[in-house]
């Protein structure tokens, strides 16, 4: 067996996205500023990328700015909103379980004399739109809040938030990557000023992303040097990756709905036979809004490292939201902020699954997951008197 149930981590790049790439590691391997034949057959494909990713978000193609990835965008949308607007204001509002590329440009800032707000969550992973109003100050230019979150799967009430920041005129950065290609996302309709995409999880190549800015959007230059990207983003673009991209990004349109379907059917069935089957068990996140592919399970008395490392002995691939560095084991920032007590975050798994999967490797997890946590159990004293009832 070898089942890949890591799809937040990062998806195999699709055979279509690959066969649509290859022409521009040969023939076309022209840089889109150049002016002859070569360069303009890279920017009309690089353009036509463009345009299918703006599609999938319902925004215009001069609106997507093509970045390194993830990190890059985040960090983009968060320092060039401050760069640009510390006139206006030097408070930012973000939350407890962003991503560590939003979290870390922000205590950046902080360095620099911007306060940060750090919202906190509820149980499920939920930010309240209430929360946000609460935080407000005149001196706010930004709200960052991802669309879902990487670890517990949650999804967020963006366009909640986004009529409130539209209504006081501030800014609102999302965090997409775990979304785009994955869910219907509307810009116009979540009323997001700014929004990170990365290609590597959705069937794409690594190492290319883009960052939507709303036309309007007073933003500070971040990468300095040609005029690329309409002077704001600077440095010869990865032609062969951001076809790739666009070719991803046509994929996901065309099968979304239905492996939205397909993918939520497998979520709750493996969630609903391994909380059957194993005593001492949770979901993390939320049951309804929440991703289609993720399944973040905590079963008490065991560690998390022991399941994903058993596991990948059986030829399964997942991963855990604790970390164990030297002896001690620190759960992730997010399973801190749902408040999850210690010995629930310690056992915590996540499988996050794809257009990969397939019904038969879901029944294969369901099958041999109890009797790995059983086996590891088996181990613990603690557990031994739970059971025996002395405890
Ligand atoms: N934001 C979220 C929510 C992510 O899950 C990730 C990747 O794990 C990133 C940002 C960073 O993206 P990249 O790996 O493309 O830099």
């Amino acid at each position: 067996m070898n089942i890949y149930f890591d799809n937040a981590a990062t998806t195999p790049v699709a055979p279509e996205v690959l066969a649509a790439m290859m022409p521009f590691f040969g023939n076309f391997f022209g840089n889109p500023s150049s002016l002859h034949a070569f360069g303009q057959d890279a920017r009309r494909a690089m353009e036509a990328a463009r345009a299918e990713l703006a599609r999938l978000i319902n925004a215009d193609p001069d609106e997507i700015v093509f970045t390194s990835g993830g990190t890059e965008s985040d960090n983009f949308a968060v320092k060039g909103v401050a760069g640009a607007n510390r006139d206006r204001g030097n408070h930012i509002i973000t939350t407890k379980i962003e991503h560590h590329a939003v979290l870390e440009p922000c205590h950046v800032l902080e360095n620099q004399g911007f306060r940060v707000t750090y919202l906190d969550v509820d149980e499920y992973g939920l930010v309240s739109p209430e929360d946000v109003i609460k935080a407000i100050t005149p001196e706010t230019i930004l709200v960052s809040v991802m669309h879902a979150n990487n670890e517990i799967g949650t999804v967020e009430p963006i366009a909640e938030i986004g009529q409130i920041t539209r209504d006081m005129g501030i800014y609102l950065h999302t965090d997409a990557v775990q979304t785009v290609g994955h869910l219907p996302i509307d810009v116009q309709q979540m009323n997001v000023d700014l929004l990170s995409s990365s290609a590597h999880k959705l069937s794409g190549p690594k190492g290319i992303g883009f960052l939507y800015i709303r036309k309007g959007t007073k933003m500070a230059q971040f990468m300095h040097g040609g005029g690329q990207e309409k002077n704001r983003r600077a440095s010869t673009q990865n032609v062969p990756g951001i076809v790739g991209f666009g070719k991803a990004a046509e994929i996901a349109l065309k099968e979304m709905d239905a492996e939205i379907e397909r993918l939520t059917g497998l979520r709750d069935r493996f969630i609903r036979e391994v909380l059957a089957r194993v005593p001492h068990a949770r979901l993390n996140g939320h049951p309804q809004k929440r991703l289609p592919n993720n399944i973040n399970l905590s079963a008490a008395y065991v560690e998390g490292e022991a399941l994903v490392l058993n596991l990948d002995m059986q030829g399964v691939a997942a991963s855990t939201g604790s970390a164990c560095t030297s002896g001690s084991f620190e759960p992730s920032h997010i399973l801190k902020a749902i408040g999850l007590p210690l010995e629930m975050s310690q056992g915590s798994i996540r499988f996050t699954l794809g257009r990969i999967t397939k019904d038969e490797e879901v029944d294969y997890v369901i099958g041999i997951l109890p009797g790995i946590i059983e086996k590891l159990r088996a181990l613990s004293p603690v557990y031994k008197k739970v059971k025996d009832g002395t405890i």
